[in-house]
C-alpha cells in the first residue's frame, strides 16, 4: 500500500526499473540534472541505460549529497554517517539498489533493554524503565501510570492507525484531510487517545523526550502517521551499510562519473521554447558556465532552489514558486567524538545507545571496526529540529567540548583521558541543503504536497522532498525513477 499513490508509480514497477531499466528512448533526449545526491544519480542512471544522453551538474566535489559519510579526521578506518545511516526493510527502493549493487549489510538495533536512558536526572537502563516507568519521575494521569513512553504514543495514535487499516487506499486520503490542520503537539494534547480522553501533559512530556520528538513536534501529526504506518512497526529490521553509507552512490559512480560536472553551481534555469539552460559557477574560480539540454531534472532541496532564478517568471507556476518558498525543512546536527580507549564496551553499551534530555539527546555507541583495533568512535550528538539550536551557533571545537562536558555526565570523567579527537556537521549549515530533509508543518499537505513534483514546461522535478517519504533515500530513490519515467516518455 502506497501512501502517496496519486503521485507514485506502482512499487513493483519500480523495482522492475531498478533491476531492468526503462523502456529503451523512442527519441534520446540530451537532459540535464541538477544534483548529484541519490535522486539524481538514480534518475541519471535510468536515463542514460535507456539511450538518453546525460549531464549531471553538482555543486559539491563529491557525490552522494545528504548521503555523507565522514572518515576524516578520524583513524583506524573508523567514520560516521553525518547524514543516512540506517535502512529499515519496508524500504523495498533502497533495498532494491543494495541488492543490485551487492553492498553488504549488516542489522542495526534501534531500541535495547540496555540502552541507557539518563531523564530527569535519573540514569537507568530501558529494560528497568519497561519495568516500571515512574522511575523517571514523569507526573502521569492515574490510568496511564505502568504505562512507557512507546505505549502511551501507540495508544494516542490507535484510533487512526485503526481506520487506517480498516481500508488504507480509501482512509488515507480521509486521514490526511482530516488531520493535515494539526501538529504531532496539537493532536497529542486535543485528540482523544484510545483511552477515550486526550493523554495528560506529563505522558506527551516522556513520549516527547523518550521517542526523541522533543525536538519537533510542532511539525505535521501526517510525517509522524506516515513513520507509524511505515517503518515504525514491529517487524520491521533496520540495516546499515557495513563500511560507510556512501557505498550507495557510490555504486552509481562507475556508469555515471564521466558525466558529472563537480563544483559547478547552478544559480539560474531558463526555459526557452525548444531548450533549457542553466548558467553555473565554477566555486573554486568563480567562472560561470552555460549548459543546454531538451530537457532538466532538478533534484535540488526547495530550501537551496529558493536562491535559484527561474526565468522567465510565467514559465514556472505560481503554486511552484509557493512551494519553492515555503515547504519547511527540519534540522539535523551530529557530533562524533573518536576515543582511544572504548570505555563503553565496560558500560554494556557497545552498539546500543543512550537517550537523554541532555542537549546530546541521542548518543549512539556504533561496533563498526573491530575492537583489536584500539580506538572507536561514538556519534556523541544527534539532533534534530529545534534541539540543533544550542549546537548550531556553536563552532566545531565548541561543539566538541561541548558534548564531552555532557558525555561526562553519563560516563564519568575518564572521557576526558580517553578523548582524541571529534567533529560535527550541521546540516543546516551546509550550503548544498540549507537543511536536513523537508517535514511538513500544518496545511502544507493539502496546500504545498500537489505541487511539489508537477512538471513545469521542460523541468521535471526529484528529490525527497518530491514525495511522502520525507527524511529517506527511499523517497530520493522514488523521485529519481519518477522523474525519469516521465522524461522517458517524452
Ligand atoms: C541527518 C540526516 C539523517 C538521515 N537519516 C537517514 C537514514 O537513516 N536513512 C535514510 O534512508 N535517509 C536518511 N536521511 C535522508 C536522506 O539522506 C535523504 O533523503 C536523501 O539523501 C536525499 O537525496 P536527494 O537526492 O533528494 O537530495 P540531496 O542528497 O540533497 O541531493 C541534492 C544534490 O544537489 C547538490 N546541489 C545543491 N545545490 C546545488 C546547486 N545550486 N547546483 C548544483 N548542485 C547543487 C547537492 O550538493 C546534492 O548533491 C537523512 C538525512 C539527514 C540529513
Amino acid at each position: 500500500m502506497s501512501l502517496a499513490a496519486a503521485y507514485q508509480l506502482p512499487p513493483q514497477q519500480m523495482i522492475d526499473m531498478i533491476h531492468n531499466g526503462l523502456p529503451a528512448a523512442k527519441q534520446p533526449h540530451r537532459i540535464l540534472i541538477v544534483g548529484a545526491g541519490m535522486s539524481g544519480l538514480v534518475a541519471a542512471s535510468l536515463l542514460r541505460s535507456a539511450g538518453h544522453e546525460v549531464e549531471i551538474i553538482e555543486a559539491n566535489s563529491r557525490a552522494g549529497g545528504r548521503v555523507f559519510t565522514i572518515r576524516t579526521p578520524f583513524s583506524n578506518g573508523l567514520f560516521y554517517n553525518a547524514g543516512a545511516y540506517r535502512i529499515p526493510d519496508v524500504h523495498y527502493l533502497t533495498m532494491a539498489y543494495v541488492k543490485k549493487y551487492n553492498l553488504p549489510l549488516d542489522k542495526l538495533r534501534q531500541s535495547d533493554p540496555l540502552d541507557l536512558l539518563y531523564v530527569n536526572g535519573q540514569k537507568i537502563r530501558r529494560i528497568e524503565y519497561e519495568r516500571n516507568p515512574a522511575l523517571l519521575r514523569y507526573q502521569v494521569a492515574p490510568h496511564e501510570e505502568g504505562l512507557t513512553a512507546s505505549t502511551l504514543y501507540q495508544l494516542a495514535l490507535q484510533p487512526i492507525v485503526d481506520y487506517f487499516h480498516q481500508d488504507p487506499t480509501q482512509h488515507w486520503p480521509h486521514i490526511v484531510s482530516s488531520y493535515d490542520s494539526l501538529s504531532l503537539d496539537n493532536y497529542l494534547r486535543q485528540c482523544p487517545s484510545a483511552f477515550g480522553v486526550p493523554l495528560s501533559a506529563g505522558a506527551i512530556e516522556m513520549i516527547n523526550v523518550l521517542l526523541d520528538n522533543e525536538g519537533m513536534k510542532e511539525y505535521s501529526l501526517l510525517e509522524f502517521l506516515m513513520s507509524a504506518l511505515t517503518y515504525n512497526q514491529p517487524g520491521v529490521t533496520f540495516y546499515e551499510l557495513v563500511g560507510g553509507m556512501d557505498l550507495l552512490p557510490d555504486a552509481f559512480l562507475p556508469q555515471l562519473s564521466d558525466v558529472i560536472h563537480y563544483n559547478n553551481k547552478v544559480t539560474k534555469v531558463i526555459q526557452h521554447a525548444d531548450q533549457v539552460t542553466l548558467s553555473a559557477r565554477q566555486t573554486r574560480t568563480n567562472q560561470v558556465s552555460t549548459f543546454s539540454a531538451d530537457y532538466c531534472i532538478i533534484t535540488l532541496p526547495f530550501s537551496v532552489l529558493r536562491q535559484v532564478e527561474l526565468l522567465p517568471f510565467t514559465s514556472f507556476s505560481l503554486p511552484k514558486r509557493q512551494a519553492i518558498r515555503e515547504l519547511r525543512y527540519m534540522s539535523g546536527t551530529k557530533v562524533a567524538i573518536e576515543f582511544k580507549h572504548r570505555f563503553w564496551i565496560e558500560q554494556d553499551l557497545n552498539d546500543r545507545l543512550t537517550v537523554s534530555d541532555l542537549p546530546l539527546r541521542m548518543t549512539y555507541y556504533p561496533d563498526h571496526v573491530p575492537v583489536s583495533t584500539g580506538s572507536g568512535i561514538i556519534l556523541a550528538s544527534y539532533t534534530l529540529g529545534n534541539d540543533t539550536t544550542s549546537w548550531d551557533g556553536l563552532n566545531n571545537e565548541e561543539r566538541v567540548r561541548s558534548a564531552l562536558q555532557h558525555l561526562a555526565v553519563l560516563h564519568g570523567e575518564q572521557v576526558y583521558t580517553h578523548f582524541v579527537k571529534g567533529t560535527s556537521f550541521s546540516w543546516n549549515h551546509n550550503p548544498y541543503s540549507c537543511g536536513a530533509f523537508s517535514y511538513l508543518i500544518p496545511n502544507q499537505a493539502g496546500e504545498l504536497y500537489p505541487h511539489l513534483c508537477t512538471q513545469e514546461g521542460k523541468v521535471f522535478f526529484a528529490g525527497e522532498h518530491t514525495t511522502f517519504t520525507h527524511g529517506w533515500v527511499q523517497g530520493a530513490i522514488e523521485s529519481g525513477i519518477r522523474a525519469a519515467y516521465e522524461v522517458n516518455l517524452k
